[in-house]
């Protein structure tokens, strides 16, 4: 038998199987497989009506919503390619990703209206604006008719990169890419692949980044309740939790406001099973606290990027010993199916222990870069996708991620990774945030230097910061200055920009990147 690798074969399967059980819930609006498999055909009918075909795009501007899953789930049975957008992104922003996806139909969520048409009125091409009202209308009055679904290799997922680094990239991803490492092999023998009956997975995390529509996808994949949450709010997560969430995957950012947040002291996480978290380096010292906030959860530190529909490598629960091993900093190892390795600027394996760039050959693996040919042909290699992120492997497979290359800071010769500097000033008590870029020198060629956000309540006093830094970094590590800001400036993913902190040191300069 072959395996299931698309939304159109998973539909109908379990639609066969569990009919009658939840599949996609927010807040009262509750589907089953059964309405699920019904309400995602009349989209097929209801897009196929306007035009629409197998390689057309469709985008979403809105918060996450129940029929934004709907819509996708239904478009990718067609094969018609769905594209999400971050609906905290300024107008500007979501008219550069609109424009790129050349979606023939924008789907709006509620009260997005206005920037939506702001976003279109310089568009050389009008896309079709449906309002979640207008959509819903559609799928109640369309009738499910045959139709031919689109296989493992066509494109279904249109999803941009974060911008951390630069403009976001629009990865085109398959059914394949999709479905391939998020359905493990049986044998796996993974604890977390396996899932008990009356699991409930939340997303609460945006459905423009992976770590929200993919979780749609792992749902999808496992037959699992889905539970959707239009936006991230520590409370919200709190409640879900003590509500029977089981699993959840979130940024370090969230998770620090759900586990500071006074609520979370007296919130029964007895129900959680596992808490992913990934899509940027966490702080020790807040990894730590999250295991002590919820003892009884399996904590998987997920590794990956949207190039890859997310996690490529997990850290499994039993390395989150506070016991103290040092396997705690790291990302853990490639996943079934995946395969990493460590590079040198030429492409060779470096040998275990030495930083390089981290490399993957894996079946998610996007297909392209969308209207970008020379950044696909830059990354993507025989197979092989290059991530731009510097770590080094231990014996045992280990990945630790140093930091991003382009962020590297070059110090007099010496390679400064920023995170491993922040993650020191982090433990702090003074400090709530911290990030360390490099700005321009004219002895050391680029300088360390440390912008930090104080916590509430608590004044920063440079000196103290910078000598904290010297007791705990080799010296060359140690920030030269300090400036002190009152917030960190973030994408929608949670992501602090570096590249916004650095910009205005470096007008006039030349910076080199790898
Ligand atoms: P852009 O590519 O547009 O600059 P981005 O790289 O932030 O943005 P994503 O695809 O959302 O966009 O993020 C992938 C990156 O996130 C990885 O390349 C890596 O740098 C970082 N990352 C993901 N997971 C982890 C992790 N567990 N630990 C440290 N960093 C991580
Ligand atoms: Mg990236």
């Amino acid at each position: 038998e072959q395996p299931m690798l698309s939304f159109d074969a998973f539909i109908r399967h379990w639609a066969k199987e569990k009919p009658d059980e939840p599949a996609l819930e927010q807040g009262d609006d509750r589907s089953s497989f059964a309405d699920l498999e019904g309400r995602t055909a009349a989209i097929v009918t209801f897009l196929q009506s306007r035009g629409l075909r197998r390689g057309d795009r469709i985008a979403w501007l809105g918060k996450n919503s129940k029929l934004y899953f709907e819509l996708f789930y239904g478009a990718a049975r067609l094969g018609v390619v769905m594209a999400p957008i971050g609906w905290r992104l300024a107008a500007p922003e979501i008219a550069h990703i609109l424009g790129d996806t050349g979606a023939k139909i924008l789907l709006l969520g509620e009260g997005f209206e206005d920037v939506a048409g702001k976003a279109c009125a310089g568009l050389a091409t009008q896309p079709a604006v449906i309002t979640s009202a207008q959509a819903a209308q559609h799928i109640a009055q369309a009738q499910p008719a045959d139709f031919d679904p689109a296989g493992p290799d066509d494109a279904v997922l249109q999803l941009y990169t974060s911008g951390t680094t630069g403009h976001p990239k629009g990865a085109v991803l398959s059914n394949r890419n999709l479905f391939s490492l998020r359905v493990p092999a049986e044998d796996a023998g993974q604890p977390w692949s396996h899932w008990d009956e009356g699991e409930a997975i939340l997303i609460a995390m945006p459905c423009a980044h992976i770590g929200g529509t993919g979780l749609g996808i792992m749902a999808l994949g496992g037959g699992v309740r889905a539970i959707v949450q239009e936006e991230f709010t520590p409370v919200g997560v709190l409640e879900a939790f003590e509500q029977g969430v089981t699993r959840m995957f979130i940024v370090p950012a969230a998770l620090q406001m759900v586990v500071q947040h006074p609520r979370a002291k007296n919130t029964d996480f007895s129900h959680v099973k596992y808490v992913l978290y990934g899509a940027a380096p966490i702080p020790p010292d807040l990894l730590r606290e999250a295991v002590e906030t919820i003892p009884n959860a399996g904590f998987l530190q997920c590794y990956g990027m949207t190039e890859t529909t997310g996690t490529i490598a997990v850290l499994p629960p039993e390395d989150h010993d506070l016991a103290g091993n040092d396997r705690m900093r790291s990302a853990g190892r490639a996943v079934p199916g995946a395969t990493i390795k460590i590079v040198d600027e030429e492409g060779r394996e470096v040998p275990r222990g030495e930083v390089g760039e981290v490399i993957v050959r894996s079946p998610s693996n996007m297909i392209e870069y969308w209207n970008l040919p020379e950044a696909t042909a830059a990354s993507l290699n025989d197979g092989w996708m290059r991530t731009g992120d510097a770590a080094y492997m231990d014996e045992d497979g280990y990945v630790f991620i140093q930091d991003r290359i382009k962020d590297m800071i070059i110090s007099g010769g010496e390679n400064v990774y920023p995170a491993q500097v922040e993650s020191v000033i982090y433990g702090h008590p003074a400090i709530a945030e911290v990030a360390v870029i490099g700005v321009p020198d004219d002895t050391w060629g680029e300088a360390v230097k440390a912008c930090v956000v104080p916590r509430e309540g608590h004044d920063i006093d440079a000196e103290e910061i910078i000598a904290w830094a010297r007791e705990r970094l080799a010296a060359f590590k140690v920030p030269k200055t300090i400036d002190i800001i009152p917030a960190m400036p973030r994408n929608p993913s949670g992501k602090i920009l570096r590249r916004e902190l650095r910009a205005p040191y470096w007008e006039g300069h030349e910076r080199q990147v790898n």
